[in-house]
C-alpha cells in the first residue's frame, strides 16, 4: 500500500465514522453493551489464535499469554458491561436559587471518532483495552496495531471486522508512516501507547489540532529495597515482575537500588532463584534484532546467568548485574528486557537525590517493613502508580486508574477510569417556561437594589 493511497484509505474511513457517529448509532447503552457482548463471545471463540499470535509474535508462553491478554480482556468487559449504565448516568447538581426554578445535570458524552495506536509488547490487551472504553463510552474507534508483530495485528484486523460496523471500529495496518498519516487528520479523540520519544511527536500532532489525547509512555521504574524487608519474598516478587514477558513490559521493575547492608543477601538470594527456576525456557523472547542487539549493548560488567543467549532465537537469558553503577549504560535507558542491574545505597537523602535524576516512571516499587520508608519514598519520588512489597500487582487490578505522570505519559484508563477518559462532562441544564424571578435586562438602575441587599 503506497502512502497516497494509505491516505485515501484513511480520509474514507474517518469520513465514515464521523457519519455514524453523527447518526447517533454509537449512543444506546443497550446498543454498547451488545457490541461489547460480541467482542467477548469472538474473544472467546478465537482465543486458542490469539494464544497462538502472541506465540508466533513473542513466543509468549500460553499462560502469562492467557493471564495478561486474553483473560484480562474478558475481565475488563465483563465489569464494564456490569457497571456501564451507572458511569454514565448523568449526575445531578444544584442550583443557586438565582437561577431557579431551572433543573442542572452533567452528562457524560463520547468525543466521537478516536484513534488508538498500539505498541508490540501486549499487542492485543494494549489495543483492545483502550478499544473497549472508548466503544463503552459512545465513541468510534480507528485502530492502528504494531506492524512489529504482525500476527497479532492480523487476529486484531478479523477480529474487528467480525464485530463491528467497519464506521463503528476499524483496524488500519501499517508502520510510522501509517501513523503519521492517522495524526495528520482532525480526530476528535487520541489514545497512544508506546514510547516517550514518539509519545512527543503524538502529542505534537494532536495539538495542531487541539485534539484531546491520552499518552501511555514508557520510562525506568525503580525497585526500591530497604535494608529492613523479608529479603526471600523481596528477590522472588521482583524476579516474577522483572522476567514476566521477557522483561518488555512499560511498568516492569527496570532496575534495583538496594541498601548497602541488604546488598549482598538480596544478590545471594536471587542467584538461587536463578539457578533453580527455569525462566529461560519459559519466557518470552525479544520482540527483533534490533530490541535484541540494543538489549546486548546495556550488558556489562559482572553479571549472574546461567543460560546462554541465542541471537537466532532472538532469546536473552536472565540475568542479574549484581554491581552495576549508577552510570552503566543500563541505567540510562528503558531496559525493556530480562536484565536487572542492581546498584547500591547508603542512605535515604542519597538515595532521593539519585532517583529524582531520573524522568517520572510509570511505577515506583518500594520494598520495607518501615512505614516511615515507604511514606517518605513515595512523597519524594514521583510516579504514575506505587506498590509496595511487591511488583506489577497495581496494574493487574481493574478497579485501579492506570497511566503515568511527566514523561511516562498522562491521561488514566481501565474499567471506570478508561470510560471516563474517552469521555466529557457536560453540564445541561433545563429551565421551565415560568416567570423568571430574576432577569439581567435594561433598565439596569431598577435591578441593582435586588443583588445589593
Ligand atoms: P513505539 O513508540 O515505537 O511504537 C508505538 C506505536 O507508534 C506503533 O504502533 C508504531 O507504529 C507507532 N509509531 C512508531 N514510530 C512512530 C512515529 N515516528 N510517528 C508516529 N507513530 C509512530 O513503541 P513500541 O516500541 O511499540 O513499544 C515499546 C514502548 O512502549 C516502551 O517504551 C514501553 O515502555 C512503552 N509502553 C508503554 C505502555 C504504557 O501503558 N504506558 C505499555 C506498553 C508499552
Amino acid at each position: 500500500m503506497d502512502s497516497h493511497t494509505s491516505q485515501d484509505q484513511i480520509i474514507r474511513s474517518i469520513t465514515q465514522h464521523k457519519a455514524y457517529f453523527e447518526s447517533g448509532n454509537t449512543l444506546p447503552l443497550q446498543q454498547r453493551i451488545n457490541a461489547l457482548n460480541l467482542l467477548e463471545k469472538n474473544l472467546i471463540a478465537n482465543r486458542d489464535a490469539l494464544i497462538d499470535a502472541l506465540h508466533q509474535d513473542l513466543g509468549k508462553p500460553e499462560l502469562e499469554a492467557h493471564v495478561a491478554e486474553y483473560h484480562f480482556l474478558l475481565e475488563e468487559i465483563r465489569l464494564v458491561t456490569r457497571k456501564l449504565a451507572k458511569w454514565v448516568k448523568p449526575g445531578r447538581a444544584r442550583t443557586p436559587l438565582h437561577f431557579h426554578p431551572s433543573r442542572a445535570s452533567i452528562q457524560r458524552d463520547p468525543f466521537g471518532v478516536t484513534l488508538i495506536i498500539a505498541p508490540w509488547n501486549y499487542p492485543i490487551q494494549l489495543s483492545i483495552a483502550p478499544l473497549i472504553s472508548a466503544i463503552a463510552a459512545g465513541n468510534t474507534v480507528i485502530l492502528k496495531p504494531s506492524e512489529l508483530a504482525p500476527p497479532s495485528e492480523q487476529l486484531l484486523t478479523k477480529l474487528i471486522a467480525d464485530t463491528f460496523d467497519p464506521a463503528h471500529a476499524t483496524v488500519i495496518t501499517g508502520d510510522a508512516s501509517t501513523s503519521r498519516e492517522l495524526l495528520a487528520q482532525p480526530f476528535d479523540f487520541i489514545f497512544f501507547t508506546g514510547s516517550t520519544e514518539v509519545g512527543r511527536i503524538v502529542a505534537q500532532q494532536a495539538a495542531a489540532h487541539l485534539t484531546p489525547c491520552i499518552l501511555e509512555l514508557g520510562g525506568k521504574c525503580p525497585v526500591v529495597v530497604d535494608e529492613h524487608t523479608d529479603i526471600e519474598q523481596t528477590a522472588r516478587r521482583i524476579l516474577i515482575g522483572k522476567f514476566f514477558n521477557g522483561g518488555q513490559t512499560c511498568f516492569a521493575p527496570d532496575f534495583v537500588a538496594v541498601h548497602e547492608n541488604a546488598h549482598a543477601e538480596l544478590v545471594a538470594a536471587m542467584t538461587e532463584l536463578l539457578r533453580t527456576t527455569p525462566w529461560h525456557q519459559e519466557m518470552a523472547h525479544i520482540i527483533n534484532r534490533r530490541h535484541y542487539d540494543r538489549i546486548q549493548s546495556l550488558i556489562t560488567g559482572t553479571e549472574v546467568c546461567f543460560e546462554s543467549d541465542d541471537a537466532d532465537a532472538l532469546r536473552i537469558a536472565p540475568r542479574l548485574l549484581p554491581d552495576a553503577q549508577w552510570s552503566d549504560p543500563a541505567l540510562n535507558e528503558e531496559i525493556f528486557g530480562p536484565v536487572l542491574p542492581i546498584v547500591k545505597f547508603s542512605n535515604r537523602n542519597e538515595l532521593i537525590t539519585r532517583l529524582r535524576k531520573f524522568t517520572s516512571p510509570l511505577a515506583l516499587y518500594l520494598f520495607s517493613s518501615d512505614k516511615s520508608f515507604t511514606r517518605e519514598l513515595t512523597h519524594a519520588i514521583r510516579s504514575g502508580s506505587v506498590c509496595i512489597n511487591d511488583t506489577m500487582k497495581q496494574s493487574g487490578n481493574l478497579n485501579l486508574p492506570f497511566g503515568g505522570v511527566g514523561a511516562s505519559g498522562h491521561g488514566r484508563y481501565r474499567g471506570r477510569f478508561g470510560v471516563e477518559s474517552f469521555t466529557y462532562q457536560r453540564p445541561v441544564v433545563r429551565r421551565p417556561f415560568l416567570k423568571d424571578l430574576f432577569e439581567i435586562i435594561p433598565p439596569y438602575a431598577e435591578k441593582l437594589p435586588m443583588i445589593r441587599r
